[in-house]
Order: structure tokens, then C-alpha cells, then sequence
């Protein structure tokens, strides 16, 4: 698997999927997740609400169709709250994100800093928790992109990619 590493924003990504950092209600939400809700239209909302009646646990991932955004499916992790939640919940979320993506036939993926923003997540950690899974990945996956929506975070996750 290739990692790769782009400054820009997550919507914008022509990929095969897009990762969402969502919450336990998958119903939309603020930061990455109000901004794929909007680009991608009613329908992603719409699949959420078919797809997730109960919400989604912390650490897991499920997908819906991408609606008006490039992509052709968004997949949905739930991120762990600093100070709540496991670091072992947020490897879960690549983890579990590669294992969609890889049931989807997905060959390209865009992931945020899952729990980098409102959820507080050290953007160092929250940086190497992804890098360890996409290392250590058994998957089909061709690349995983890794959007980071300012500088400071592309250099970073530049630097710990060596
Ligand atoms: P969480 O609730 O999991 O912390 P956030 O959406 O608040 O999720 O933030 C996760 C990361 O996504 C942060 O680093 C934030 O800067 C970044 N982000 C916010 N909007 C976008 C976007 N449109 N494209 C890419 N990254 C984004």
C-alpha cells in the first residue's frame, strides 16, 4: 500500500472512497463531517438513516454512497474522545476502514486525522496511530491519502512519513 499525504480538503479528493469522521448518531455533525454532508447532498444522510438506525460504535466503520461528491462511497469511522476514549478504538478506525473499503473493491481512499479536531486527539498521536495501521495493513487497498486541511498538519504528517 502506498501512503501518500495531500494538503486540501477531504471533499475534494477524486478517489474510490472517502473517510468520514462521524459520531456514534451518524446523522451529520460538524468539522469533516458537516463538510461531507454538504458537498455530498441529501443522499448521504438519507443512506446514513437507512443504513444506521441504531448510529455506529466508537471504533467502527460502515459505508454509504458518496451522493454528489467525486467519490463513490463514503466510509464512516467513529473516533474516540481524548480523554474518553482508547487509542485501540482509534487504530480501529483505519483498521476497520480498510476492511470496508477492501469489502467494497475500493482501490483509493482518503482518510482525515480521525479525532485531530473537535474530539482533541494529539495531532502527533492521532498521525501515528494511522501510519501504524497502513503500515501493518494486510489489504487490496492501493493508497490511502492522507488530507490534511492546513499546513502545520501536512508538515507533519509529512515529517512522520518520512
Ligand atoms: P473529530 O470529531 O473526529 O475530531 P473533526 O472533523 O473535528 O473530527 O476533525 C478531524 C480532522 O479533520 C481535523 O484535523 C480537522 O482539521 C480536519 N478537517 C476538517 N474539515 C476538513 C475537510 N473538509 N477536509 C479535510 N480535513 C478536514
Amino acid at each position: 500500500m502506498e501512503i501518500t499525504v495531500v494538503q486540501g480538503d477531504i471533499t475534494a479528493q477524486d478517489v474510490d472512497a472517502v473517510v468520514n469522521a462521524a459520531n456514534n448518531a451518524m446523522r451529520g455533525g460538524g468539522g469533516v463531517d458537516g463538510a461531507i454532508h454538504r458537498a455530498g447532498g441529501p443522499a448521504v444522510l438519507e443512506d446514513c438513516v437507512r443504513r444506521f438506525p441504531h448510529g455506529l460504535a466508537t471504533g467502527d466503520a460502515g459505508w454509504t454512497t458518496a451522493g454528489d461528491l467525486p467519490a463513490r462511497w463514503v466510509i464512516h469511522v467513529v473516533g474516540p474522545i481524548h480523554g474518553h476514549g482508547s487509542r485501540d478504538q482509534l487504530t480501529s478506525c483505519y483498521r476497520r476502514a480498510l476492511e470496508v473499503a477492501d469489502g467494497l473493491g475500493a482501490s483509493t481512499v482518503a482518510f482525515p486525522l480521525v479525532s485531530a479536531g473537535v474530539y482533541g486527539w494529539p495531532k502527533g498521536d492521532a498521525v501515528d496511530a494511522a501510519l501504524e495501521v497502513f503500515r501493518s495493513a494486510r489489504s487490496a487497498v492501493a493508497e490511502s491519502r492522507m488530507v490534511a486541511f492546513d499546513r502545520p498538519t501536512y508538515d507533519l504528517i509529512a515529517e512522520r512519513l518520512g
